[in-house]
């Protein structure tokens, strides 16, 4: 594929036929900041190699990247523990690749799988991630802020609002934790491991900074805009396959199915996906489906993906 149509004028054509379907939705309940909240925030960007930026909506309103931020602890993990053998880390000894086909803070499997969660793109494998990149890092979130900010070009916020709510709120992601604990597959204190996840869970990114960030996942781990290798080529594919399998919890087969690209879904509507070789791209709409996903981010994605004929499929 590439791109040869006016994607200024496909991406309103897009957001037009988009933004209704938002209605079908409900925005998560846990939420803190008025943009997150809002019903009607829309923004979609596609952002190419050469830095091409095409945009529309609220492209430059920050909001909290939530689980979205599991695609940078595991490029942080896999950078910090990337070895000769490169997938063969001690992480994937501890954390799976498989779809879950359960909701994102499930307790069931966990129990019936002896602590391994199934993927690190479901809430209890980004605490193993973070398990592993305490033995890494010296503040975790810190580091991880900083890959962000890199990547997008600009510096990445944190809200400590929603901090504070989610450690609050925050019960069945410490029941996981201590039910891993008790398999051995956390090795941290539990309230340590929490308060980084929940940290990376609040860092807030504009939805043109997510679409410049992810594209070097669609280039080989080389961030195209200053050639930096984020990782190497191998792992950057192992991360695109993890998130096309898992990225959208349950719903990962439909967006396989329906929109064909390795994308990664957030709790405050935030889808950010990549066009191999071609762009890094990031709708934002709060209203979620069931399982989690940004409903009117659904519809936009598949949009792209037709008109551009840039399913991987
Ligand atoms: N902070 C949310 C949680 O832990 C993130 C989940 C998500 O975005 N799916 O429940």
């Amino acid at each position: 594929m590439t791109i040869d149509v006016d994607l200024d004028e496909v991406l309103e054509e897009i957001a037009e036929v988009a933004r209704p379907a938002a209605a079908q939705g409900k925005v998560a309940p846990y939420l803190r900041s008025a943009a997150d909240l809002d019903p009607d925030s829309f923004a979609f960007a596609v952002v190419e190699m050469d830095g091409t930026e095409h945009v529309t909506g609220d492209v430059d309103v920050p909001f909290a990247i939530q689980s979205m931020s599991k695609v940078f602890s595991l490029v942080l993990a896999m950078q910090k523990a990337e070895t000769a053998e490169g997938v063969g880390h001690e992480l994937w000894r501890r954390v799976g690749r498989e779809p879950s086909g359960d909701p994102f803070n499930s307790l069931v499997q966990l129990e019936h799988e002896r602590g391994i969660p199934r993927n690190p793109m479901i809430n209890a494998g980004a605490l193993v991630v973070d398990d592993v990149l305490t033995d890494h890092c010296e503040d975790a979130p810190a580091s991880m802020i900083e890959l962000a900010s890199a990547l997008a070009g600009g510096t990445v916020g944190i809200d400590e609002a929603v901090v504070e709510a989610e450690g609050r709120s925050g019960h069945r992601n410490k029941a996981m934790a201590y039910l891993m604990s008790s398999f051995g597959n956390l090795t941290h204190v539990v309230d340590d491991v929490i308060e980084t996840y929940t940290r990376q869970c609040a860092v807030t990114m504009t939805t043109r900074q997510l679409a410049r960030a992810v594209r070097f996942l669609a280039n080989d781990g080389v961030d195209p805009a200053t050639g930096e290798v984020i990782l190497s080529a191998p792992l950057a594919r192992r991360v695109a396959a993890v998130m096309l399998t898992c990225g959208t919890y349950d719903s990962a087969g439909e967006f396989a199915f329906d929109v064909g690209i390795p994308c990664k879904s957030g709790v405050a509507g935030g889808i950010m996906g990549l066009l191999p070789e071609e762009a890094g791209v990031c709708v934002w709409s709060p209203p979620l489906e069931e399982s989690g996903n940004s409903v009117a981010g659904h519809v936009a994605l598949r949009e792209l993906t037709t008109r551009l004929d840039s399913s991987v499929f």
